[in-house]
């Protein structure tokens, strides 16, 4: 029972691991974008596990590749040959730009971003990378690359590892209206690399549309213009899917939203590749793939048959099922709505976001911009009793997350909209 679990969780659960809401949720069951609690009771799942659920929980042909595949063979090593590895690494790489044509596969974005950083440093012989402050990479080794406080205020960063600035069009200092705002962010880079780094840089990372820090697009040219100071550098470049890819953002990936021909050298994956399976991958070019050979690397469950079955099924159904372009135009009718909003209620501070990866600031005033944490925190709680459950991220806990499964329809959308007003009011 519901008691039970609570007790349990308390006693034998390690404190670090959070618990949600001030009733927390208790989840039995997942179908497509709905989750029951034991009660039977129907939630429309408007964060996915965390932009995981692309697909939509426990996608029927999904569920059958897994219980197809651990019927035949769960796991050996990659150390012998496997069909179901092989064949899917050709499949996850045509969806790349040709030159990123070699993958690793890992369990977890975590590891990704970690395996990606050693690349880097390994390939350049350089040692420093850069990160935009509020990103979000990872945990472990990858964790001095995260720069938002929340996540690392104990402990120290990663040696090595330089932040720089975020483009924030919103907050600033730079903003939407200057017509010189990505290039004083970019110089911020190019600063940081001749002050801080000895002008020797490893590389550098970013998420296109960044995450945790609250659903916020990079703007227009800034990763282009990024990449090129970096590579000037001697550094080479990651963007990290983690959150971005598989459709999310109404693009296969989201470096493709300003279709620039953008062309990261590494590119990281977890989460919505194996929709809710743990699978995670590196992609990159031969080149740096090959200078990584002189370093011992391995990884027991990385590319493991069931997981390679998963990422098979879940590629499958985002062609079948129109996963992106449901993700583009839903994703675009949800910012309108949303944004609509913004004429009723002088709490909502901005909207933003690509395809289905949307952030929704909240503030006490519109003018100062003052972050409105409690006012989301109860917008979160509203929402979920009435049905739908988000999440809130930003470096001041003031924006909630609207990151559903792809498979949504224009009536949960609406479902959506109808509870956020509801929820504020
Ligand atoms: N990169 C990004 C952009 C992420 O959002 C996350 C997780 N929130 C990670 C990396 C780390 O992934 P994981 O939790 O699977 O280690």
């Amino acid at each position: 029972s519901y008691e039970v679990a609570l007790k349990k969780r308390r006693a034998y659960v390690h404190p670090s691991v959070e618990l949600y809401y001030d009733k927390p949720l208790m989840i039995v069951e997942g179908k497509k974008q709905y989750l029951f609690d034991e009660k039977g009771r129907r939630y429309l799942d408007a964060i996915a596990g965390i932009s995981v659920i692309n697909c939509g929980h426990c996608h029927p042909k999904i569920v059958k590749a897994t219980t197809d595949q651990l019927n035949t063979l769960q796991h050996t090593t990659t150390l012998y040959l496997n069909n179901m590895y092989t064949n899917y690494a050709e499949k996850l790489l045509k969806t790349l730009p040709k030159k990123l044509d070699t993958v690793y596969f890992v369990n977890s974005g975590s590891e990704a971003t970690t395996l990606a950083m050693n690349m880097c440093r390994t390939y350049t012989n350089n040692w420093d990378m850069i990160s935009l402050r509020g990103g979000y990479h990872g945990m472990g080794a990858s964790m001095g690359l995260t720069a938002n406080s929340h996540y690392k205020q104990p402990l120290p960063q990663g040696f090595g590892i330089k932040h720089v600035r975020s483009p924030n069009p919103y907050r600033g200092p730079y903003l939407e209206d200057d017509p010189n705002m990505v290039d004083k962010y970019v110089n911020e880079i190019h600063d940081l690399i001749q002050c801080g780094t000895c002008g020797e840089v490893a590389g550098f990372i970013a998420e296109p549309i960044q995450g945790v820090a609250g659903g916020i697009p990079l703007p227009k040219g800034y990763l282009k213009k990024a990449f090129e100071v970096v590579r000037k550098a001697g550094g080479i470049c990651i963007a990290d899917e983690v959150q971005d890819g598989f459709g999310r953002t109404g693009t296969m990936w989201g470096f493709q939203k300003d279709e620039d021909g953008l062309e990261p050298d590494i590119i990281t994956m977890a989460k919505g590749i194996g929709n809710g399976f743990p699978l995670g991958a590196v992609v990159t070019t031969k080149e740096i793939a090959n200078s990584f050979t002189k370093r011992f690397h391995f990884n027991t469950f990385g590319g493991n048959p069931v997981a390679m079955a998963v990422g098979n099924a879940v590629l499958d159904v985002i062609e079948e099922e129109n996963l992106i372009e449901n993700a583009r135009v839903l994703g675009k009718y949800l910012k309108g709505k949303l944004t609509k909003l913004m004429d009723k209620h002088d709490v909502i501070g901005n909207v933003r976001g690509k395809g289905l990866m949307i952030g929704v600031e909240l503030v006490k005033d519109r003018k100062t911009k003052e972050p409105g944490c409690q006012i989301t925190l109860d917008i979160l709680e509203n929402m979920k009793e009435l049905g739908v459950l988000t999440l809130i991220a930003g470096v001041y806990s003031n924006v909630l997350r609207i990151k559903p499964p792809l498979c949504i329809t224009k009536e949960d959308a609406d479902f959506i909209v109808d509870v956020f007003d509801e929820a504020i009011q």
